[in-house]
């Protein structure tokens, strides 16, 4: 394709590649996408005013200069732009999806991949079919390790991303409930999960895999892989400790390790398990990958231990599905406190099984005797009469209001919901 070949060469000239028209620099290549707000297409006169090199459009009437590149679809373009890029770039590319710990994984496998190997890998989030081409766009000449973050929510997706990357490696965290609504059946979800490692294996690459998971073993029965995990091929570990902070044994052919991580929660472990395997596997050196998974430390609400001037609190309301609230709840369970308090928000997104999976969170929290129990959301409203020992709040604003009249102090509090509930701006009366 002739505009491909062109836009390409202006790429590789040094044009940058961006989406957003507010961004938009002299000699930049704008891509015109269409989102939810806005169609980048009625962008490309400012586009051009701002001295864009290439305007790429879909729509015939914004054609207003030679600068403009015509295409049937501008977001096909992209992904198409970004596959052929990755082809020329001749590195090993590691792709990384699951339902729980994809970006907490990435990022550790970026901390550990980075003590020997320039990487470049996803930045924060950006996972999706856009985010997975433009990440891959920023990795240059230089770059000798690419790391790519794939989230799906609807059937299919991950298959589509890994066409556009063309990953070698393959690490799936997990598969667990979560975009129900989304996906229609677990099985679907496990369907699209898994074309990382039939694309993988497609391409003779390798998988990482957590040794304790039996799904993600039967999975990868036939393609080339390694373990991770108590009993692990490539490298065994153990939990040593989960309060406040995981500490785990990492035990290589070399030698074992202690590595003490700022990560809160025993499912954590799953996810520094998973960089320590890529980075044994890729002869980082193990002190080396001791001290890049000891250096990290989440941000964006991922699990986050605060301290307030009155309470410690574990704060974990980025997002919130099935199989990581109940991953939540039993980590908090085990740990040692006095005084605890659980504030749990709604899981949202999760379709039919909604009401059947509040039910089931609910029965777990009754299970633990936790002293004191908070739920926060509408999901919650019909069964909460079963558990007397809860006080629930409709929302967020309601729970507050309760703060400034009760005074919650000397607590050790986990606080866990959905991104909608918005459970962080409770933190401020804690
Ligand atoms: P997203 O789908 O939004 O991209 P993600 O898969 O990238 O999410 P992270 O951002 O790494 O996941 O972690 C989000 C939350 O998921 C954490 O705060 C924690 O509650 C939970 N979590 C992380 N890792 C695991 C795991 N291995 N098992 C269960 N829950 C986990
Ligand atoms: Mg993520």
């Amino acid at each position: 394709m002739e505009e491909l070949e062109s836009i390409y060469k202006a790429f590789r000239e040094g044009g940058r590649v961006t989406t957003d028209s507010r961004e938009i620099k002299e000699g930049d290549i704008f891509i015109a996408l269409k989102g939810e707000n806005h169609n980048g297409n009625t962008f490309a006169d400012k586009a051009i005013a701002q001295g864009a090199r290439y305007v790429v459009i879909d729509e015939a009437e914004y054609n207003i200069s030679p600068r403009c590149v015509l295409v049937p679809d501008a977001l096909h373009f992209l992904q198409q732009l970004a596959n052929h890029h990755r082809r020329q770039l001749n590195i090993p590319i590691l792709g990384i999806t699951g339902t729980n710990g994809k970006t907490t994984t990435k990022e550790l496998c970026h901390a550990v991949l980075s003590k020997k190997y320039k990487t470049v890998a996803t930045k924060g989030n950006l996972n999706n079919h856009i985010g997975v081409p433009l990440t891959l766009l920023s990795m240059d000449a230089d770059t000798e390790f690419g790391i790519v973050e794939m989230g799906a929510n609807h059937p299919g997706e991950i298959k589509d991303l890994c066409e556009i990357a063309e990953p070698d490696y393959g690490i799936i965290t997990n598969i667990g409930y979560a975009h129900l609504e989304g996906f229609g059946s677990y099985e679907n979800i496990i369907e699209t999960k898994s074309a990382l490692y039939k694309s993988v294996k497609a391409k003779q690459g390798i998988l990482f895999v957590n040794g304790e998971d039996e799904l993600l073993c039967r999975l990868s029965e036939d393609a080339k892989r390694y373990t991770y995990g108590a009993d692990g091929d490539l490298v065994k570990g153990e939990i040593a400790q989960t309060t406040p902070y995981l500490v785990y044994t990492l035990k290589t052919r070399q030698g074992h390790l202690y590595i003490r991580t700022k990560l809160i929660g025993g499912y954590n472990f799953d996810n520094a398990m998973a960089a320590s395997a890529a980075g044994i596997f890729f002869e980082v050196d193990p002190l080396q990958i001791q001290a890049a998974i000891e250096a990290y430390t989440p941000s964006n609400l991922r699990s986050q231990l605060l301290k307030t001037e009155q309470n410690t609190i574990i704060l974990d309301a980025y997002n919130a599905n099935l199989s990581s609230m109940r991953a939540a709840i039993s980590n908090f369970a085990e740990m040692k406190a006095d005084n605890k308090l659980i504030i749990i928000g709604e899981m949202r997104e999760l379709g039919d099984i909604s009401h059947e999976a509040h039910r089931e969170i609910m029965d777990m929290i009754a299970n633990h005797n936790f002293p004191r129990v908070f739920v926060v959301g509408h999901n919650f409203e019909s069964i909460i009469n079963n558990y007397t020992f809860t006080t629930y709040f409709p929302d967020t604003d309601t729970l507050i209001e309760h703060l400034k009249t009760h005074e919650v102090v000397n607590s050790f509090i986990l606080v866990k919901g959905s991104r909608g509930n918005k459970l962080e701006r409770i933190i401020d009366y804690l």
